[in-house]
């Protein structure tokens, strides 16, 4: 054990030696390097093979300029990235992200969890992620399309169906993929329906794809609570973020019975008493683009708290639905204090890893956003499969394989904890189900 442990500093020491201001990469890989050790001590062929070495460089990364005119007819440059991380079990697949914060180390650690995350899902799918620094808030329709079009004028040259496959993220949806298919299209001369997922479902999209990231982490989520013998029925649910990962997390979570209290942006939350009205949400974010507190202006049961944290609300289970590290050790503390039994992650490593070792300590139920929101990738995997077979599957079809995969998963992920008497079952376990998987199809195809 003392020497897988050692072998695991050293890699880490080597990660942050070489890209010191990376801080969000090194968190990633720490997260999961640290829970290898018992498993990487009874099987000293990954460290004969190079295998965390080798896994904490990616295979290629790009970036690139991307210049666009706004609609006063000045020029602007943005900075694109594509991270091409492992292609060991499958093409690259990873979603893009549009958002002032995008940088090296924010698409090297979502590329990062994406490796293990889309192993967990079972589909043959390599990880990889990326996205620019543009910001489009408030930008007109022209000025997305105009973006989004040169954007993969470069990025063109870099994916196609079995290469490289991406799909959205925080500020692309729909209409921003259809934008870059469309584009890609018109560049290649060709169709290509796989070359990207999350598509309009007339343009080869899959049905389920909007959902299935939210409708994921409840199956996760429910998995969890089946353990104990427990239902979602009548339990409080806080959920951060509003965009379609949040939405549709509560959307399920309201079918399934549980009350949702409390839902947020980057402008503040509101809670309300007798739940959350879903279509309201729906209607002032995904049609209107206004801000949450405009809810609070339509149902006077409800209050809005501008700039606060929604992590006060005193819940159940809370599921932090927004983007990384949104949730601290200060956070967990008022979470625990409150009563939270469960915490699962919608987005990409929200938390914190001192609020994580806050609920491990406190034996709170903890769903980590390499398994919990897998759902989304794994459709997307799906949509892969419909395009290459050129069949269209129904709602139920996809929403029964998802169900299914969510279920493997946790499965996977508890089983591998409990055989290698992890601390954590679901937090370590999933960590090494995913590792395993990759790093065996790394050693079968020699150093490379
Ligand atoms: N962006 C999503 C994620 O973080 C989905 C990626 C995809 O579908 O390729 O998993």
């Amino acid at each position: 054990m003392e020497d897988a442990k050692k072998y695991i500093e050293d890699v880490l020491e080597t990660v942050k030696e070489r890209d010191p201001h990376e801080e969000e990469f090194y968190q990633a890989v720490k997260e999961i390097f640290d829970s290898l050790a018992p498993y990487l001590a009874e099987h000293p062929k990954y460290q004969q093979f190079g295998i965390l070495e080798r896994l904490v460089e990616p295979d290629r990364f790009i970036s690139f300029r991307v210049p666009w005119v706004d609609d006063q007819g000045a020029v602007q440059v943005n900075r694109g990235y594509r991270v091409q991380f492992n292609a060991a079990i499958g093409p690259y697949k990873g979603g893009l992200r549009f958002h002032p914060t995008v940088n090296s180390s924010i698409v090297k650690f979502l590329a990062f969890e994406q490796i293990f995350k889309n192993a967990l899902t079972g589909q043959p799918i390599g990880g990889g992620k990326g996205g620019a620094d543009f910001d489009p808030k408030n930008k007109s329709n022209a000025e997305i399309m105009r973006f989004t079009q040169s954007f993969m004028t470069e990025l063109s040259k870099h994916i196609g169906p079995n290469v490289d496959v991406p799909a959205g993220d925080i500020g692309v949806g729909g209409r921003e993929i259809n934008y870059m298919v469309g584009q890609y299209r018109k560049l290649r001369g060709s169709s290509e329906a796989g070359v990207f997922t999350g598509k309009g479902v007339d343009i080869g999209g899959s049905l389920t794809r909007a959902e299935s990231t939210g409708y994921g982490v409840i199956y996760f989520v429910e998995n969890m609570l089946k353990e104990f013998n427990e239902s979602l029925t009548g339990k409080k649910i806080i959920v951060s973020g509003s965009g379609k990962v949040s939405i549709y997390a509560m959307e399920k979570a309201i079918e399934l019975g549980a009350r949702v209290v409390a839902c947020s942006d980057s402008s503040g939350y509101i809670y309300d008493e007798k739940g959350i009205d879903l279509e309201t949400v729906k209607r002032l974010k995904e049609v209107e683009g206004k801000r949450i507190s405009a809810y609070a202006e339509e149902h006077d049961h409800s209050s809005f708290y501008g700039g606060e944290k929604i992590w006060q609300v005193a819940c159940d289970i809370a599921l932090p639905c927004a983007t990384q590290n949104e949730l601290d050790e200060n956070d967990a503390s008022t979470l625990i204090h409150n009563g939270v039994s469960i915490v699962a992650e919608g987005a990409n490593m929200p938390c914190t890893l001192k609020a994580v070792e806050q609920f491990r300590e406190n034996h709170v139920g903890f769903a980590p956003s390499k398994a919990a929101n897998a759902g989304g990738v794994a459709v997307s995997a799906l949509e892969m499969a419909q395009n290459s077979a050129r069949v269209s599957w129904t709602f139920e079809e996809v929403d029964r394989q998802l169900k299914e995969i969510m279920q493997n998963i946790f499965d996977q992920s508890l089983s591998a904890g409990r055989q290698y008497k992890c601390e954590d079952n679901l937090i370590d376990g999933a960590n090494i189900a995913g590792f395993k998987r990759v790093a065996d199809a790394m050693i079968a195809q020699g150093v490379l």
